[in-house]
């Protein structure tokens, strides 16, 4: 007996690859992974266990707990300038969760979402999970990494539903700028799509500004999602939301009842203290990736590899000119144990490219690099 085709046929993630190899050897050095090393912050699992043992232990409403969504909805209208009502906001289980969510609310079997070459791979699976078509626009270096719009033009078909952006990006780190932007929304109201914008990264940024699409929205074609894991180092927590029109997130609700039905209370309660509390931890730990950042940039570029400095997330995007990015970093984590996650892993236009995460120690930055480099150069 076997499982369904589409999910039979679904390749293994190259990450997941490396990491299961790195497991059957000591002392690798872990670069591969996108999760902070931090803890959370003590505040936000203060308010976690206070949730738990005040009996939160029930079901909660499809869309989430009121006080978060209306938490929510006064950080965005603060932050974007924009009104926004607690009724546009939708929680769910992580980042992950509320896109493949939006994927679905938005797009029949067959239609058709533009995705970002090299991207996240996960936009990639929830397309071939639910029957939707992932078209690769591509992100070249030559043209700094941000979309082409005439191959945009070229890629739009009768079929085609959405416009994924993500800024900053997985696994690139660029951010697109506000005339970037207009373009972009531009060109969705041009064709009649909707935009994915996936915001993990929001809070991880280094040397621009944030550039949201909700702040150019007029007629409810933008979804935005973000997510506490990143910014408030809450993985294991699973909490995700997007902000879209109500009308959008009713249809959502609608499919959380299938998928997750609710969230758990205590830890969107751990959300509302992440939100709404002190937002210092923020800043340091935003602080301390820039540090990272700064040490990686040093050792490449002394070294006289071609990278790209992120303004934001935390990877840094190597080009290492290999012809099988997969097999570099199976050598590279046998030879020298260190585990990097492969460009192709990220789609087609990743390859010859490594990606290394500047969420983990010092040490393990500075040291991995440097057996990098040793690598390469022997
Ligand atoms: N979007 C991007 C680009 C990501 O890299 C991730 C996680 O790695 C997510 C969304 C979702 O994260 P989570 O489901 O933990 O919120």
């Amino acid at each position: 007996m076997n499982a369904a085709q589409s999910i039979f046929n679904q390749p293994r993630s190259g990450i997941r690859e490396i990491l299961e190899l790195a497991q059957t050897l000591p002392d690798v050095i872990h670069l591969e992974i996108g999760e902070p090393t931090f803890e959370t912050p003590a505040h936000i699992v203060q308010a976690g266990c206070q949730a738990w043992q005040c009996g939160d232990t029930k079901y909660t409403p499809n869309a989430g707990i009121q006080p978060l969504r209306q938490a929510i909805a006064n950080r965005i209208s603060e932050e974007q300038e924009i009104k926004v009502e607690p009724a546009q906001v939708l929680i769910g289980i992580g980042g992950v969760e509320v896109i493949n969510c939006a994927f679905r609310a938005i797009c029949d079997p067959g239609d058709e979402i533009l995705i970002p070459d090299p991207s996240w791979p996960n936009y990639r699976t929830m397309c071939t999970i639910g029957g939707i078509r992932a078209v690769s626009y591509t992100l070249l270096e030559s043209h700094g990494f941000e979309p082409d719009m005439e191959e945009l033009e070229q890629l739009v078909t009768a079929r085609t539903r959405m416009l994924v952006i993500n800024s900053p990006s997985n696994p690139i780190g660029v951010m697109f700028g506000e005339e970037q932007m207009k373009r972009l929304y531009q060109f969705a109201q041009k064709h009649d799509l909707f935009i994915l914008s996936d915001e993990a990264y929001e809070k991880i940024t280094f040397d621009r500004q944030h550039v949201s699409p909700l702040r150019l929205d007029t007629d409810g074609r933008v979804i935005a999602a973000y997510t506490c894991s990143k910014t408030y180092a809450m993985t294991g927590w699973r909490v995700g939301y997007t902000i879209a029109s109500t009308s959008i997130v009713a249809q959502m609700a609608k499919l959380q009842e299938a998928y997750i039905s609710s969230v758990p209370g205590a830890t969107q309660r751990a959300a509302i203290a992440a939100i709404t509390g002190n937002q210092q931890c923020v800043a340091d730990m935003r602080r301390e990736y820039a540090a990272h950042r700064g040490i990686a940039i040093q050792l490449l570029q002394s070294a006289g590899l071609a990278f790209f400095a992120p303004h934001g997330s935390f990877y840094v995007w190597i080009h290492i000119g290999c012809t099988d990015s997969k097999a570099f970093a199976k050598e590279l984590l046998m030879k020298k144990h260190v585990a990097v996650a492969p460009g192709s892993a990220f789609g087609a236009a990743g390859e010859g490219h490594i990606r290394i995460s500047l969420a983990s120690s010092v040490e393990e930055i500075s040291n991995g690099i440097s057996r990098l480099i040793a690598f390469l150069s022997a």
